[in-house]
Parts: structure tokens; sequence; C-alpha cells
């Protein structure tokens, strides 16, 4: 029986569920790219640790070169020089200059840098400035980066290679991110073959496995595929029964009303309280199972390709970062479709678009096509999203998009 739930109903119902949040494991910096945090970072100290210049040339007191110009220079004696990775010895009295390299720290004494550009070096030691500086100007100040005790990256946050550089700016070279959850995807369907096998008529060779494990893990999780079951209810128990102590169960197939599908009836004979829902007013992949068993999450995805990786876009993908701590990340995007699209009233629609820039417009090409057909999401970049109440859009009209 299919009782079908809205798109905002289902994904609250998955995601207000009591799931079991995987663990924490401690990594070494070289291996947390793409990991979520399983616990803030906070700076111990400032960052930079001490002042430093930007720019080649003089450390001054700005004060010093106030009016300067070209037709009257401010005339500084030059003293000592900044060696790099190392406190400069002598502080700045007034009146004076230190040559100084990008990175340099700053002399006490000293609170801007001239660019080597704008000096004329006159005799042994002394320096014309052509221009003045201000306080600050060329310099970067001590904690302006991350100050200490300042929170640098949340808990949940997914770890990008720039975060991977502040820590190690920091000296955190081990973090602690959340285990990866391990995932079983399961394919069904009496007309499936394995890749490598030449399919007979009638068969097709099985996508789902591939491409789920893929998006798990881009997901972040660790995919295990199980193989390919036929479309028998007792063939379907035995396999969820070695799907057992997975964090998540991803089955494709199977999982639409007919005599033929019997997913639904599977997950149920795992255990209570089995399966939460079955059915989404959306296209493509309306029948999409969701249940719970001992606080595994099990999906059902509907066989075809583009459903399946819709029903994971919008379903499992949140999931999976909810037991990573973790949260959606794609930043609320908007195109124009070019196009007119109709859509019937009472589910969303997903339509499959290629995005382009158009006079500095972010606009979408929707790809019409079934979906059977793969070539809609392997030429498309995005989705765009069709809500339940609109009955179409008109060229021009902007919809929110969803990358692929
Ligand atoms: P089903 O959801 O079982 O009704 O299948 C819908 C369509 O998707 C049928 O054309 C199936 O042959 C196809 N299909 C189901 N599973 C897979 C798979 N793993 N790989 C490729 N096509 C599939
Ligand atoms: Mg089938």
């Amino acid at each position: 029986m299919l009782t079908v739930l809205s798109v905002t109903a289902a994904r609250e119902k998955i995601l207000k569920g009591t799931l079991s949040v995987t663990g924490a494991e401690i990594l070494p910096l070289s291996a947390a790219d793409g990991r979520f945090l399983a616990r803030p970072v906070t700076a111990s100290t400032d960052l930079p640790p001490f002042a430093r210049s930007t720019m080649d040339g003089y450390a001054v007191a700005a004060a010093d070169t106030f009016g300067a110009s070209e037709a009257q220079p401010a005339l500084l004696t030059v003293v000592g020089e900044v060696s790099m990775g190392q406190a400069p010895v002598v502080p700045l009295q007034g009146g004076e200059a230190m040559p100084i390299a990008t990175g340099g720290m700053l002399p006490v004494g000293s609170d801007a840098v001239v660019m080597v550009e704008y000096t004329e070096v006159l005799g042994a030691d002394t320096v014309a400035v052509h221009r003045a500086v201000a306080p600050g100007e060329n310099t970067i100040a001590r904690g302006e980066d991350f100050k200490a005790g300042e929170v640098v990256l949340p808990a949940g946050h997914r770890l990008r290679p720039q975060d991977i550089g502040v820590l190690a700016a920091m000296g955190v070279t081990e973090v602690a991110v959340a285990a990866r959850p391990r995932v079983a995807v399961i394919s069904t369907g009496d007309e499936l073959v394995p890749p490598e096998l030449e399919p007979g008529p009638g068969q097709v060779r099985d996508v789902n496995s591939c491409l789920l494990a893929a998006l798990a893990t881009r997901t972040g999780a660790v995919a295990e595929p199980l193989g390919i079951v036929r479309d028998r209810y007792d063939d379907l128990v035995a396999v969820l029964g070695k799907a057992r102590g997975y964090d998540c169960v991803i089955l494709s197939g199977g999982s639409s009303a007919g005599a033929r599908d019997h997913t639904a009836a599977a997950i149920n004979a795992m255990g209570k309280p089995g399966v939460l829902f079955h059915g989404v007013s959306m296209r493509p992949g309306k029948p999409l199972i969701y249940g719970l068993v001992d606080g595994c999450p099990y999906f059902g995805l509907s066989g075809n390709p583009t459903s399946a990786m819709v029903g994971f876009l919008l379903f499992v993908r949140p999931l999976l970062l909810k037991l990573q701590g973790g949260s959606e990340e794609q930043p609320l995007l908007w195109a124009r479709t070019d196009r007119n699209l109709s859509s019937a009233g009472g589910r969303e629609d997903y339509v499959r678009a290629v995005l382009y820039n158009k006079d500095g417009e972010l606009w979408a090409t929707p790809l019409l096509g079934q979906a059977g057909l793969l070539a809609t999401v392997v030429r498309g970049d995005a989705l765009l999203r069709l809500p339940q109440n609109s009955e179409g859009a008109e060229r021009g009209e902007k919809l929110e998009v969803i990358l692929i």
C-alpha cells in the first residue's frame, strides 16, 4: 500500500527520526579532507602570531612618513635589517626605517611598511620615502586571521583543503572527525546482470550498485555493494539479513506496489517499526520506501537510475550527512529556465538541466526525457525544482537548482 507523502514531509520524517550518529575517530591532517569535524576547532594562539609585512620594503612608523611626496620625500635613517624567520634584534626609533621582506616580522616601534617602489636609497644609511603610509598599511596584524580562543571551524563542518591549511597553520596535526557510515547497497531485479557481463535479450547491466555507491562515497560514507538480488521475497529477506549491522541500507528496484515488488515486505520482515512511508509525491522517483529497523535506516529507491539518483540526493544524502553530524552544504541557487515547463500540480518535479551563464545571470536549459534514460543526468549539471503547488514555469522564471 502506498502512503504518499510530500517531499518536505518525507524529508522531515527521515531527519526527525532517532538515528544513531556514527562515532568519532582521530585522523592525521593528511587523511582528513572531506571529513566532518566531530568537535569545533578553536585557535590555541593568535594567527598570525606576530605582525608581519605583506610587501618588500621598509618597516617604518607611519607618522614619520606623513606628508611625504615625490617633491618632498621623508628622509629616514636606515637601521639593521629584518631577517626572515627571526625577530628583529633592535627596535625602531623615531625617524628610522628597517629593510624588511614579505613575511618578515615588524620590529618594535614600526606600524607600517613602505613598498620598496616608493623609496630611494640615498647613501649608506639614508632612504627617501616618496609616499606616506597609514598605520597598518602593508602589514598583517597579530591575530588578524584568528584570535586565540576563537572558533575557527564549527563541529559538523566538512573539511576542505583550505581548512586543512588553517589547521596546519595552527599546529593541529590530528583532528576528531565523524566515523564514515557504512552503507550496504543492493540492486534488485530479475533482468539485471553485473556490468562485466554481456546482457542477454531483455537483460540490462546493473547501473545502480555503482551509481549509488559512488553517490554514497561522495557523501562521506563507505559503500559496500552486496550484489544483485532476484525479485523473490525470500532472496530479498536473505540479503537484508546480510545487511544487518550497517549504518544504512539502500536498495533499488522493486519499490513500486506491483506483484514482483517485495522490497517493502522484506524490510518489514526485518523488524520494527519497519516501513514508515511508501511513496513520495515527486517525479521522478515516486515509488520510494523509507523504513527503520532497530535504528537502522532502509531506503527502497525506484530502479530507474535517474530516479534512484534523485531519490538519493533528496533523501539519502541528507540522512548520511546527519549521521556524520553535518548538514547540507549547497547554498540555495537559482537559475532561469530558457523554456516553458509544465508540471502536474500536487507533486514536485525535478527536471534535469544544463546550466549556463548569460549576461551575468544563471540560466538553465531543461533536458526533456524520461527517467528511464540516463542521458539527462549524464548531460545535465543540475536538477530544477518545480514546487508541488506549481503547474509549470514560464520561460525566464527563476527555479531552485540542485547541482548534480
Ligand atoms: P523497478 O523499480 O524495479 O520497477 O525498475 C524500474 C526500471 O529500472 C526497470 O526498467 C528496471 O530494469 C530498471 N532498473 C532497476 N534496477 C536497475 C539497476 N540496478 N540498474 C539499471 N536499471 C535498473
Ligand atoms: Mg524491478
